[in-house]
């Protein structure tokens, strides 16, 4: 195993005319939980389509597990089956039960038995506090139990590494915390996470590292302490004063 999840480098990113990623370099420990921040257009999510390769890069490299994404001779169907993704919106399968929304990839990419998929779904529905509801259909069930499915859907892949993009934004307040917890739980486990967040106790307490990103770029990084507690960056100050 790579000491190394991910090692970005040099990565750019644009649309068109339009540059929203340069030259971002960015190593992420095995174990690792960094936390991504920063203002909404910065390239947050453009950063982390292009980890799993969502987004083809214009410039640099993205190596995960020490399989470089971005060179054509690549396998990237095997590599991108380690790297977990969490949306903001779930994209569970509405008309799917919750153990079929975490047994068909497993299945249809992994090929995994049916007994076998459903031993690992059952295993991470459990994991994620849901067990009870693997025969539920996803609109029956609260937006942060939706999100733990889908947790629970990209940790049934084994995955080396979890990527969350704005995990909580799109749920009511009163059930951000349930997923919070289940990532803190995560991280505790000892998975290697890569987070774009706006919570930011989240950030403080379960982050070793924080980076905060603007226009494109990585504008100040380190351990939350610094970059959320004691910022150096005049426009990481402009930023939290506007969020904390
Ligand atoms: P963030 O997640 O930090 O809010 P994004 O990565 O979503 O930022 O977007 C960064 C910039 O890239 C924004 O200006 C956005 O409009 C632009 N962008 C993102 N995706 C596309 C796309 N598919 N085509 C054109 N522009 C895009
Ligand atoms: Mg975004």
């Amino acid at each position: 195993m790579t000491e190394n999840v991910i090692e970005i480098s040099r990565l750019g990113k644009s649309f068109g005319a339009l540059e929203v990623l340069r030259d971002i370099d960015l190593t992420v420990r095995r174990g690792e939980v960094v936390c991504v921040i920063g203002p909404s257009g910065s390239g947050k999510s453009t950063l982390l389509r292009c980890v799993n390769l969502l987004e083809d890069p214009s410039a640099g490299t993205v190596v995960v597990d020490g399989i470089d994404l971005t060179d054509p001779d690549s396998d990237i169907d095997a590599a991108r089956r380690h790297i977990g993704m969490v949306f903001q919106g779930f994209n569970l399968f509405s008309h799917l039960s919750v153990l079929d929304n975490l047994t068909i990839a497993q299945r249809k990419v992994v090929k995994r038995s049916k007994a076998d998929a459903e031993k690992v779904a059952r295993a991470n529905l459990d994991r994620v506090g849901l067990a009870e509801k693997e025969s539920a259909m996803p609109p029956q069930l609260s937006g942060g139990q939706q999100q733990r499915v889908a947790i629970a859907r990209a940790l049934s892949m084994e995955p080396d590494v979890m990527l969350f993009d704005e995990p909580t934004s799109a749920l009511d307040p009163e059930l951000v915390g349930d997923v919070l917890a289940v990532m803190r739980q995560l991280a505790d486990e000892g998975m290697t996470m890569l987070v774009v967040t706006h919570e930011m106790q989240f950030a403080r307490e379960v982050a070793d590292r924080v980076l905060f990103m603007d226009g494109g770029g990585i504008v100040e990084q380190g351990p939350p302490s610094d970059v959320i507690g004691a910022p150096k960056e005049e426009r990481t100050r402009a930023f939290l004063a506007r969020v904390l």
